[in-house]
């Protein structure tokens, strides 16, 4: 079935990006609750048709570990996406203070890479985009990934305005970028992959803070600098070995998602019982305090409208 924007009520505000804007919709007919995201573009409305066929391949992509498809459509200059609502929000804002509890960071690093794995074998699609922003969780436990790079148009379209102020790019990405060449392979992902890991668990971006002030500065310490690690005395060697091979700066020394799905770390933690939707419901206790409001209701305000 094809969705519509006369079908949508705006419900909330879920989060805004460098391209667009997030809302929280309820789709009328089915009563489903989406999120519908909203990338505006500039281009013609050849590409934006492009761009929605593109994005309808979409519909085969099925994962436990890949958020749900419902349709996209373009209104006035923006494309939107309609996809499965993940009512526990990103990691970026779950994980406060880091995650320490290191069963819990396994299963979602599992999760990430059963996602990447599939998105790759089943549709030969490279995610391009892998942070924390973009792996989402539910009050049920579930994580999954979102904003893949399916459409080549739309990632054309947007990579051209794009300029992040942490970047997650693999250092023989940001070579090749500054060299003006827009090449991309799964190891870029798995250097992203490690660098999300890591963020995770340390609570905060994991290039140092001086290096935050100047983009420069930052793109440099990936590229030449020694990669960050996990601390030794926090963290199994399975763990800390899992990170640093995804961080090698040599892409062809990465490891394969077939290697890193059968990684000890991972295996070690997919035999124990991990309680996800505890771990959850704790992590949005300390969002909401942390940002000093609760998830509080807010009525249906009125239809979309543009
Ligand atoms: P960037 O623009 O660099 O990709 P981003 O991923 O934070 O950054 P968006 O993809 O526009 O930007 O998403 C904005 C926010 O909306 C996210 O950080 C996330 O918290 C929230 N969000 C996105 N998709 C969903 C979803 N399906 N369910 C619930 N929340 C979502
Ligand atoms: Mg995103």
């Amino acid at each position: 079935f094809k969705i519509n924007m006369s079908e949508l009520i705006k419900l909330d505000e879920l989060g805004k990006g460098n391209y667009g804007v997030v809302y929280k919709v309820l789709h009328r007919p089915t009563g489903v609750k989406m999120a519908l995201k909203e990338i505006r573009l500039s281009l013609d409305e050849a590409t934006f048709n492009q761009i929605i066929m593109e994005l309808d391949i979409l519909h085969k992509a099925t994962s436990p570990y890949i958020v749900e498809f419902y349709g996209a459509f373009f209104v006035e200059g923006s494309v939107f996406i309609c996809m499965e609502f993940m009512d526990a929000g990103s990691m970026d804002k779950l994980y406060t203070g880091g995650i320490e509890d290191e069963g819990v960071l396994a299963r979602i690093t599992y999760a990430i890479v059963q996602g990447l794995k599939t998105l790759k074998e089943e549709q030969n699609i490279i995610h391009r985009d892998v942070k924390p922003t973009n792996v989402l969780m539910n009050t049920a436990g579930q994580v999954k990934l979102c904003d893949f790079g399916v459409s080549g148009n739309l990632v054309a379209s947007i990579s051209k305005t794009n300029i992040g102020c942490q970047s997650y790019m693999a250092p023989e990405r940001i070579r090749a970028e500054n060299a003006g060449q827009l090449t991309y392979t799964v190891q870029a992902d798995i250097w992203s992959l490690g660098l999300s890991i890591l963020e995770m668990a340390k609570g905060a971006y994991p290039y140092p803070p001086d290096t935050f002030n100047s983009i420069f500065a930052q793109l440099s310490a990936i590229c030449d600098g020694e990669p960050p690690s996990l601390p030794a005395d926090k963290y199994s060697p399975e763990a800390i070995d899992f990170v640093k091979r995804c961080l090698n700066k040599d892409p062809s020394r990465r490891p394969s998602y077939a290697q890193l799905a059968i990684h000890p770390w991972l295996e070690k933690y997919q035999k124990v019982p991990v309680d996800m939707a505890a771990w959850v419901k704790g992590a949005m206790e300390r969002r909401n305090s942390a940002s000093g409001k609760a998830d509080t209701f807010k009525p249906p305000l009125h239809k979309f409208t543009m």
